[in-house]
């Protein structure tokens, strides 16, 4: 029998629909990989009679009949969404122990389809970071270098952020699929540090309700896979119209896996000479070239295009996520929820001090800085600027889009960096984000697909950016390159 921990999601249902494996026997090995690779410090949060319920729930669904691509095909949730049988916390002492009444639509949906929760991924505090350095629980290893000693010591190397637990699960093989959330890389760039398939959906297309919020505009939903052909099964439970969304699209279903036979003859590939200036490491470069000349070979054709003011990318999200960040994070008072300072004065006190211990370093500068520019006589020089630009990076992607079909790029300028290297440096660390927040802010459909490796067998990503609701055709783009090339099925040794 296929080696179930390495199986994908395809693969698990077809063994499920023919009674090869039940629900409860994936559900118990994948919570026996959960455990064989604590150091890996994955999971915040898990409860294995929860997951076994819902396995043998997923059971008795198959043994009335029914059937389903994803019923007991076992899964892992970013802790940004809220989650009603784990704890919820965004990887914050504020939120630490946090159980939510509800479940996240995200969260919802995937359980309807009947897939089975193994529980709760490490991530940076409030989504917030590029390494997952910024966890209130400590740092997750990548698989793919985890030190000399095999436990985060030297040499070891980031799983990238925010979402650095859903990609560390995922290319360890211990969840064929993990949610996760991006909202200026948080998806894409940790994906491409671990080898792994990172699709961020069109802004819009999946419900934010119960998604823990960092920057409203930008927060988008998605997944971390080893294939294209993965997250099209996975988004075709996942993604849809949400009333309780007020800024979700009310688009009809869809079938995300019919663009999987399309091919690349014919397809123009948008390649942005800006996203290849000086930053970009040789290495990286290298794999991302031989990847755009296999699409070549594939039948697609390369067109240089240009988007000149995508570098204009980080100062505009940096302004425009704070200031966001600030105000949705306001809700963490001490009052109705959240961590609450043992002793205080009066309520003043008490929110300033709740605040000021609940909250890590990067919650609180991020607080700080959009605050400032919130502020009266601020607003217009930074707030109101950065919207302007916005909306001419996101014009400059529609012009793009009528010279090409799809725009590819790096995702990130290098490998993984290792623990500590830009920790101290915050602009250091935002840089991460720079070929990742041009698409976050224009809203657009975008994923990374492993494509070589770089320094050190560290694993490289190509990005692939479409136009809105276009998530099925990249999905096809992408599965065109994974019929032709085996970098997405590499498993880092030892998984
Ligand atoms: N690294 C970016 C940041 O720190 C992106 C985070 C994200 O997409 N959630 O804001």
């Amino acid at each position: 029998m296929t080696d179930l921990a390495h199986a994908s999601v395809a693969e698990l249902g077809r063994l499920l629909d023919a009674r090869k494996v039940s629900a409860v026997e994936l559900a118990q090995a994948a919570l026996a990989r959960v455990e064989a690779h604590r150091v890996l410090n994955a999971f915040l949060d898990v409860r294995p009679e929860v997951t076994l319920a819902q396995a043998r729930a997923a059971d008795a669904r198959r043994a009335r009949g029914e059937t389903g691509a994803l019923l007991g095909v076992p899964l892992a949730h970013k802790d940004i969404f809220v989650t009603r049988d784990w704890a919820s916390t965004a990887s914050s002492k504020m939120l630490a122990g946090y159980m939510s009444p509800f479940d996240a639509t995200v969260v919802a949906n995937l359980k309807d389809a009947g897939m089975v929760c193994l529980g709760k991924l490490n991530c940076d505090e409030f989504a917030m970071g590029s390494s997952n350095e910024n966890s209130a629980y400590g740092n997750v290893l990548n698989p793919w270098a985890m030190g000399s000693d095999g436990r985060g010591g030297p040499g070891a190397a980031v799983p990238g952020g925010s979402s650095g637990g859903s990609s560390a699960v995922v290319a360890a093989r211990i969840a064929p699929v993990a949610t996760a959330t991006d909202t200026g890389g948080s998806i894409r760039e940790p994906a491409a540090f671990t080898g792994i398939t990172g699709t961020k959906p069109t802004y819009g297309r999946p419900s934010r309700w119960g998604m823990i919020a960092f920057a409203s505009s930008l927060d988008t939903a998605g997944l971390m896979t080893t294939s294209a052909e993965d997250c099209a099964l996975v988004f075709n439970a996942m993604l849809g119209f949400d009333p309780r969304d007020s800024t979700s699209l009310d688009q009809p279903r869809e079938d995300f896996t019919r663009a999987l036979g399309a091919g690349v003859k014919g397809l123009k590939i948008g390649v942005p000479g800006e996203f290849f200036g000086p930053g970009l490491q040789p290495d990286v470069e290298a794999a991302v070239r031989a990847a755009l000349a296999q699409y070549r070979k594939l039948g697609a054709q390369l067109v240089d295009i240009s988007l000149p003011n995508a570098e204009l990318g980080i100062p505009v999200y940096y302004v425009i996520a704070p200031a966001e960040c600030s105000s949705n994070l306001s809700r963490f008072d001490g009052v109705r929820y959240g961590h609450r300072a043992a002793r205080y004065a009066d309520l003043a006190d008490m929110i300033e001090k709740s605040r000021a211990e609940g909250f890590g370093p990067e919650p609180k500068r991020r607080i700080l800085v959009g605050t400032y520019v919130l502020s009266h006589g601020y607003y217009d020089a930074y707030f109101i600027q950065a919207m302007k630009v916005r909306r001419i990076i996101a014009d400059e992607f529609q012009a793009a889009f009528r010279q090409c079909d799809v725009i590819m790029s790096p995702v990130t300028t290098s490998v993984a960096f290792g623990f500590g290297e830009k920790a101290a440096d915050p602009v250091a660390m935002y840089l991460a984000d720079l070929y990742t927040v041009p698409g976050s802010l224009a809203g657009i459909p975008s994923m990374s697909i492993p494509c070589g490796f770089g320094a050190g067998g560290r694993p490289v990503g190509l990005q692939l950016m479409c136009n809105h609701l276009e998530e099925a055709k990249m999905l096809g783009i992408a599965h065109a390159f994974q019929q032709a090339t085996d970098w997405h099925q590499r498993v880092p040794a030892g998984y």
